[in-house]
């Protein structure tokens, strides 16, 4: 018990901080957007802002122009032998290191992870700056570990894949998935796989489900190329990361996209990916059609631990349409009288099989 109050106030302090530095972002934006105004404005319309705001975009502005000297901007995508490998604004690689100097505005996590976008001084092979992450996906930091591992972060899109048939799509699964990018605030998209493997379109009720959810659902095919187009239009010039069960066709997918890929498919692969996955280290793989897909560890065992009923009803975005009309402002959409969720699944328009399933996750979480 004691362990879950430490770790539900590490993860409140996270969000605080989180909070915080998109407050500060969104400042910066602010003061910058003043400074072009004033100087559109000219002098005399300028008096009508306020010195104060005039004032702190100079002083941001200054700052960034001291620290940034001789600075480019990059983003890295791989991480090897103590090198991180940089991908420069005109798509060339560096390579380059973090010190001890390396400025971060995240002291408690990965001081330097893929996906980050970075300053990098190129004279000295040297990561100076890592800017603020968007998002990220971090393993389930153990009790006691002080640092958070990032392992992958500034993720556009999570992309949960399910084969229709070979294995069967089990929603219990999809959820989990569904779930860990909710709590990582990285939107996701169901892909439906192998739908040649089922001409009678018996997954259609579950794509329905999931899009009355609010998930947008793709449908296709490696083998016969159906719904290709839109997934690449959805891949492109965005960094995605994949996940689902082994075996719903991954690979298939990007090699039936980008045939240079040349992942290896089926059995061998799972195997290969296994002992890859004891690393937290990932690696962006670009397309050649622009964008970036994220070769991560698994991650679907991830913070589910530590949260409380209500807290896990919120990452139900479907539920979450409900939850102000409910008696109870933490109701946990379960025991409690004037439920408005439970209200909605009796009325049809909560689907009756994700209710269920987060019946389920909550019965596991009791269980841990
Ligand atoms: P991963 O583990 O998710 O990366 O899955 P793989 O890409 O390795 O594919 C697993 C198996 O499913 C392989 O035998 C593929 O040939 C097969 N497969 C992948 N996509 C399709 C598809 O759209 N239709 C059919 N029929 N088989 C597929
Ligand atoms: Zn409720």
């Amino acid at each position: 018990m004691a362990q879950r109050t430490w770790t539900r106030k590490k993860r409140d302090k996270r969000q605080r901080e989180d909070i915080e530095r998109h407050e500060e972002r969104r400042e910066r934006r602010r003061a910058s957007l003043m400074e072009q105004s004033v100087s559109q404005l000219g002098l005399e319309e300028a008096e009508e802002f306020s010195d104060t705001a005039i004032a702190r975009s100079r002083k941001v502005k200054d700052g960034q122009r001291s620290q940034s000297e001789d600075l480019v901007p990059g983003r890295v995508i791989h991480f090897r032998r103590s090198l991180f490998e940089v991908q420069l604004e005109d798509g060339s690689l560096i390579q380059a290191r973090s010190r001890s100097t390396t400025r971060s505005p995240h002291p408690d996590s990965t001081l330097v992870a893929v996906g980050d976008r970075v300053l990098v001084d190129p004279a000295q092979a040297l990561i100076a700056e890592v800017q603020p992450r968007e998002n990220r996906i971090s393993r389930a930091s153990k009790i006691h570990d002080e640092i958070e591992q990032v392992i992958v972060s500034n993720v556009d899109q999570l992309l949960v894949v399910a084969s229709v048939c070979d294995p069967y799509l089990k929603p219990g699964v999809l959820d989990r998935y569904l779930l860990a990018a909710e709590a990582y605030h990285i939107s996701s998209i169901i892909v439906l796989n192998k739908v040649d493997l089922d001409p009678a379109g018996e997954w259609q009720e579950i794509a329905k489900i999931y899009r009355a959810a609010g998930y947008p659902v793709l449908e296709c095919s490696a083998e016969s190329r159906a719904g290709l187009e839109l997934l690449r239009d959805t891949l492109t010039n965005r960094v995605s990361v994949l996940s689902g069960q082994s075996g719903v066709g991954k690979s298939s997918l990007l090699n039936a996209l980008d045939p240079e890929l040349e992942l290896p498919v089926g059995e061998i692969m799972q195997g290969a990916r296994k002992g890859r996955h004891t690393t937290t280290h990932s690696r962006l793989i670009a397309f050649r059609f622009g964008g970036w897909v994220a070769d991560t560890p698994g991650i679907k065992e991830f913070r589910l631990w530590g949260m409380d009923e209500a807290e896990v009803a919120a990452l139900y975005p479907e539920f979450r349409v409900h939850a102000g009309e409910c008696h109870f402002h933490n109701c946990s959409h379960t025991h409690e009288p004037d439920c408005a969720v439970k209200q909605a699944v009796e009325d049809g328009i909560v689907s009756m099989l994700r209710y269920r399933n987060y019946l389920q996750v909550l019965e596991q979480l009791r269980g841990n």
